[in-house]
């Protein structure tokens, strides 16, 4: 097989940490001749009644800069862990969960969707109701195009089955979930997406994620997100997060639904594109960082929202009752 940079640094990463990752094999998927795994990682104890810390990289196989900064934060953390006292008492109060490449097939191939051209953020059942642009937010017609759902009625691809497994895994044993999936593309700025994608309703944590939004602007006036539901950038159909939100909801009808709060960290491709409008005609250019500098940059950006976010699961108690 030819390299797969973003795979190998992950099984690197596990290979070379046993003590300190708790490595699963969720799913394979096979392209004929090469078989692609879908890693599930634990950092932690996994004692139930932790909160979770989730991180997701890699849905849409072109967009490998997701991947590689999910991956980024996790070799720091996992070095940070063995001389940093602090960051190892973290690991009593909360558990770091991750699928660094949830669609490793895509990413080797350079496709955004899977083997079955299937657009994985497209592909749970449920449909938008606003903001709906045809075929962005996803269409039936041909997996040759994309943002193709797959055919109505059928089950979810195995990626999107495996994420949300794994997801609900952790949900139904923690009193509180918090996630970042990370892509990359649409505008020029870096945004911060909560859900949902379907309708511009709040989603059922919205009051807990204002929140922890408020003190992340108090801690860090200055960050560079551009901050909103899914819906007001663009509506999307079959989108994933919605469907674990409302998943929880109705798994947990009859009792206080742990507290979720999906965030997706969007990456402004296009500021990228702008700077240096050649890397279109290269793999992935409309997507990915291709300079060096650009690359590290982009590395160094959002490790300041990784930790926030670690430590705000830590201490979800402080400020997740009003203040
Ligand atoms: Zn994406």
């Amino acid at each position: 097989m030819k390299s797969f940079y973003e795979l190998e640094k992950l099984e690197l990463l596990i290979k070379n940490n046993p003590d300190l990752i708790h490595a699963e094999k969720l799913e394979s998927v096979t392209s004929g001749i090469n078989e692609f795994p879908i890693w599930g990682l634990r950092i932690g104890n996994g004692t139930p009644g932790l909160p979770v810390l989730a991180l997701f990289g890699g849905i849409h196989g072109l967009e490998k800069v997701g991947s590689q900064a999910v991956l980024a934060f996790l070799y720091g953390l996992i070095n940070r862990l063995k001389w940093d006292s602090t960051y190892q008492a973290l690991l009593d109060e909360v558990t770091i969960i991750s699928i660094p490449i949830v669609n490793p097939a895509g990413m080797f191939f350079h496709r955004r969707s899977n083997l079955n051209g299937v657009d994985l953020m497209r592909n749970a059942p449920q449909d938008a109701k606003e903001n709906i642009h045809y075929p962005v937010s996803g269409q039936r017609i041909s997996s040759r195009l994309p943002w193709y759902r797959g055919r109505k009625g059928e089950d979810m691809e195995p990626e999107a089955v495996a994420l949300n497994q794994f997801c609900e895994h952790y949900i139904d044993q923690s009193p509180f979930l918090l996630s970042l999936d990370v892509h990359s593309g649409f505008g020029l700025h870096d945004r911060l997406w909560y859900p949902y994608g379907c309708n511009s309703e709040d989603f059922p944590d919205y009051p807990q994620f204002e929140r922890m939004y408020r003190t992340f602007t108090e801690t860090f006036p200055y960050h560079v997100y551009k901050t909103e539901s899914q819906t007001d950038s663009y509506g999307i159909h079959g989108d994933l997060w919605d469907f674990i939100t409302l998943e929880n909801q109705r798994r947990h009808s009859q009792c206080k639904a742990p507290t979720l709060i999906p965030l997706t960290l969007e990456l402004g491709s296009w500021r990228w594109v702008k700077k240096n409008p050649t890397q279109i005609f290269g793999k992935g250019g409309m997507f990915n960082p291709v300079k060096r500098h650009r690359y590290e940059r982009t590395m160094r950006r959002h490790y300041h929202l990784f930790d926030f976010l670690l430590h705000a699961c830590v201490n979800y108690k402080l400020w997740e009752s009003d203040k």
